[in-house]
């Protein structure tokens, strides 16, 4: 069996099963945010009653994280809908906005939307958060009412997004009828160049078989390229799995994999038992697609607009003029992917408006106790003149009410560091999204037009 398989077949008790099997999930973890939990919630309540009981307290992560920095009162009152659930069920894992659990969060547009506006239980974009704050463990199934759910694939888990409909279920039940996936094998050989990330294996991978080319299928990656790449790394293309419109991406555990989790969940105080599923023999594996990539050949990608296929190379786009650059998400906004940014634009100016959005907290506070030749990341890139605020958030990522931090509520071409580029997503629905490296933002930020990055880098 392949990993998904196997994950499946544990998961629903099974000895085997096989692509196109119906089988009832157990799940692990169910994980929540302020714009799908509160529909969720509802129907939780409407199908199994007003006083019910979810399946397992314990094992509900509610993470608010999309619409939080922003004045529209609707958005504010959503967060309130998960505070009041996670008090009458008693959960423990709600990362709440604010410290006063009898309090309403209300965001202050009179402060600004550089400095910090949150308590200290508050834990930033929900991808990012989930394996940060100890909840992501090798072998087990996630559920989460959101597209990039698929992620945590990067620690050996199946990992995928479902409806509010479903997740009411499985916050009632604990499980799910699933279909099982094919699955597709990326095999990673050799090492990325300097220059080239992580996002753009993934870039160039969609890029290969389309926006559409993984619909319900896994991406499971392989190779020694794929186990050289760091936890970030891996995160970073198991979470654009759904722009290829797969059902999950997953990674098999390693050492790194282990090392990561181990000290996340003893840092949080979290489960700490977990049995990871190895990779079968290649011969018992059955991949419906197979292909190799040498990292070693590959170059700064860059997906235009209108999609995340729409596949060039950034140095045959030098013509594209921006008006702006976006670094943030729960792809593009980790500490790595914020170092990497800073050591393009070190001692330079930005030509464009440029924002950045960290994606936790944690976040946050690596970028300013992080040096790089005797500066901090922070001051780095607000010296270089970079937007750069203290409220973690998906923010511009996905557009927002119109005073979101980073929106584009005109016409715009923006080169980003986040995962999707349709129309509107990140505001204006004539807008133009590209989407690239932290390293071609960042070059394309200094130059005001898309710019391969390896000019900035030895
Ligand atoms: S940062 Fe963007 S892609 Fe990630 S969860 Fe938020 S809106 Fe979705």
């Amino acid at each position: 069996m392949t990993l998904t398989e196997k994950l499946l077949a544990r998961a629903s008790g099974k000895a085997f099963v096989r692509p196109g099997d119906n089988v009832w999930v157990n799940a692990d973890t169910l994980l929540t945010h302020d714009v799908c939990g509160p529909g969720t919630i509802g129907v939780f309540k409407r199908e199994f009653g007003q006083n019910a009981k979810v399946w397992d307290r314990k094992r509900i992560v509610i993470i608010p994280d999309h619409y939080i920095f922003t004045a529209d009162s609707l958005s504010n009152r959503n967060v309130d809908i998960l505070r009041a659930f996670v008090k009458e069920q008693d959960l423990p894992y709600f990362y709440d906005v604010i410290d006063d659990p009898e309090g309403h969060w209300v965001f202050d547009a009179a402060k600004g939307q550089l400095k910090r506006q949150y308590g200290s239980s508050y834990a930033g974009v929900c991808h990012t958060a989930l394996p940060e704050k100890g909840h992501a463990r090798p072998g087990e199934i996630l559920f989460g009412t959101d597209s990039h759910t698929c992620m945590a694939g990067a620690f050996n888990m199946f990992a995928t997004g479902i409806g509010n409909t479903d997740a009411a279920f499985v916050v009632g039940t604990g499980k799910l009828l699933l279909k099982v996936p094919q699955t597709m094998r990326f095999f990673l050989e050799g090492e990325l160049p300097v220059g080239v990330m992580a996002k753009d294996i993934i870039l160039h991978v969609i890029g290969d078989i389309g926006f559409d080319g993984a619909t319900y299928r896994a991406m499971q990656w392989d190779g020694p390229g794929a186990f050289s790449l760091n936890m970030d790394d891996r995160m970073t293309v198991a979470n654009m799995a759904i722009e290829a419109g797969a059902k999950n991406g997953v990674f098999a555990a390693d050492q790194k994999t282990f090392d990561y989790v181990d000290a996340r969940i003893k840092r949080n105080g979290t489960r700490s038992e977990y049995t990871p599923v190895d990779p079968d023999p290649e011969s018992e594996q059955s991949f419906v697609f197979d292909k190799k990539y040498d990292l070693s050949k590959l170059e700064p990608t860059v997906a235009q607009h209108p999609d995340p296929g729409n596949r060039a190379l950034a140095k045959a786009l030098d013509k594209v003029k921006v008006d702006r650059a976006y670094i943030g998400s729960c792809t593009g906004g980790k500490t790595s992917d914020f170092i990497a940014f800073a050591h393009v634009v070190k001692g330079k100016k930005v030509a464009v408006d440029t924002f950045g959005v960290p994606a936790t907290p944690l976040v946050v506070e690596e970028l300013r106790s992080t040096s790089i030749g005797g500066d901090s990341v922070w001051s780095i890139l607000e010296n270089s003149g970079v937007l750069l605020t203290e409220n973690a958030s998906c923010a511009a990522c996905l557009g927002g009410p119109v005073d979101t931090f980073g929106r584009m509520n005109k016409p715009m071409v923006c080169i980003s560091a986040t995962n999707r580029n349709f129309p509107g997503r990140m505001g204006h629905k004539e807008s133009k999204v590209y989407l690239a490296s932290p390293y071609t933002v960042a070059a394309s930020a200094l130059t005001g037009h898309i710019t391969d990055p390896r000019e900035y880098l030895s």
